[in-house]
């Protein structure tokens, strides 16, 4: 038994099981165990591979979409660029470079990174050290604490790791589903609480049929709702990309990944990384009800082809030795194809309601 899963035994002894976003919470985000606070955990030495880890390319295109967004707002001398969940910093740096082909924008952007994890605010750092930035980065705790003034917001993998909560439908009634202790004590298992009547759950999840768990996340439904109220308030657009369904679903999606392979949720917290299938449905209508449009969904191997990244791959091509070349054409198969990234993984976009799609979602 590892140091947080006798902190997390001990804690449920002196008060009450866990509900699955807390113990989320505590397997990710713990200060001394938690998940991301110890680790870098990308990469093929790492537990798994996100898409700017894969290819420049994928922050190549973001960064082109960031810098025609902006001319879309009127090129304002000042924007503010936000990263939520940044990991080792590569997207950003990549959007950067791109980016600052169109005129301007590299003088007007000023780059806030969104972060928990201490080890990775180091990486990210030192991933911007290298990019000439007109004006310093910031990093914050939090999306509200970015200063004021129109956003440019991009999330790349960052709503799976946010804490959700399950409930099972039992017919006429909800059983959350909570963490508790082993009856013999040695270790954690899941358990259904007693019923209750229906809890908070967005519209799309109240009507699901018997035995059937659904799951909500508060956490990303709050952020959401933070950006969606801040491009109102003050201009701009937002750009969510992660896996997940494009309309509310059910189903039990948590899942903890280890070494590039499948790990049970409840075993060695902290060791393992633990995500859920983002509700861009559901995400979608807090983005609605707060006043906002929620662009798409659309799959990423389309957003990304419609941006241009087979030219890219093309162009990139024309310089490639052999093996670099079998590396580009890997790259987009890996991020375009519907067997592999292309459709699970999905694109949604924030702007204001009266605003036109953003590249990539005409
Ligand atoms: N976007 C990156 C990393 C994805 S992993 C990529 O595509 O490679 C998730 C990232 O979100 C990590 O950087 C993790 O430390 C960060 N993170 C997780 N929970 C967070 C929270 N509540 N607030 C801010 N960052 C968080």
């Amino acid at each position: 038994m590892n140091d947080l899963e006798e902190f997390i035994i001990e804690h449920i002894r002196e008060t009450q099981p866990l509900s699955i976003a807390e113990y989320m919470h505590f397997a990710l985000s713990h200060a001394d165990h938690g998940y991301y606070m110890t680790r870098d955990p990308f990469g093929v030495q790492g537990d798994f591979i996100t898409a700017p880890e894969i290819s420049q390319m994928f922050g190549e295109m973001l960064g082109l979409w960031a810098a025609v967004v902006w001319q879309g707002m009127g090129s304002p001398e000042k924007v503010n660029l936000v990263e939520l969940g940044p990991g080792r910093g590569t997207l950003m740096s990549d959007m950067l470079r791109a980016g600052s082909a169109a005129p301007g924008f590299g003088d007007a952007v000023q780059v806030h990174m969104v972060e928990t994890s201490p080890p990775l605010k180091t990486l990210q750092q030192q991933a911007l050290e290298e990019i000439d930035l007109a004006h310093p980065a910031q990093w914050h705790g939090a999306f509200d604490d970015v200063p004021d003034g129109p956003v440019i917001v991009i999330a790349n993998e960052f709503f799976d790791a946010l804490p959700i909560e399950q409930y099972f439908h039992a017919g006429d009634y909800w059983c959350p589903r909570v963490v508790d202790i082993k009856p013999d004590g040695d270790g954690l298992c899941f358990v259904l609480l007693p019923p209750f009547d229906a809890p908070e759950l967005p519209p799309g999840l109240l009507d699901v049929p018997p035995d059937t768990m659904v799951e909500v996340c508060p956490a990303g439904l709050d952020i959401v709702e933070n950006v969606a109220r801040r491009i109102v308030a003050q201009g701009g657009a937002a750009l969510i990309i992660d896996y997940g369904h494009g309309e509310s679903g059910t189903g039990d999606t948590l899942q903890a990944v280890k070494g590039h392979d499948h790990h049970h949720p409840l075993v060695d917290p902290g060791e393992a990384d633990l995500t859920a299938h983002v509700d861009f449905g559901a995400l979608g209508q807090r983005v609605f009800a707060s006043g906002a449009r929620a662009q798409g969904v659309v799959g990423q191997g389309a957003f990304l082809n419609r941006l241009g990244l087979r030219e890219r791959a093309d162009s990139l091509m024309a310089q490639a030795t052999p093996e670099q070349a079998e590396d580009i054409t890997g790259a987009v198969k890996r991020l375009t194809d519907a067997t592999e990234m292309g459709e699970l993984f999905k694109v949604m976009a924030i702007t204001r309601i009266d605003a036109p799609p953003p590249p990539g979602f005409e």
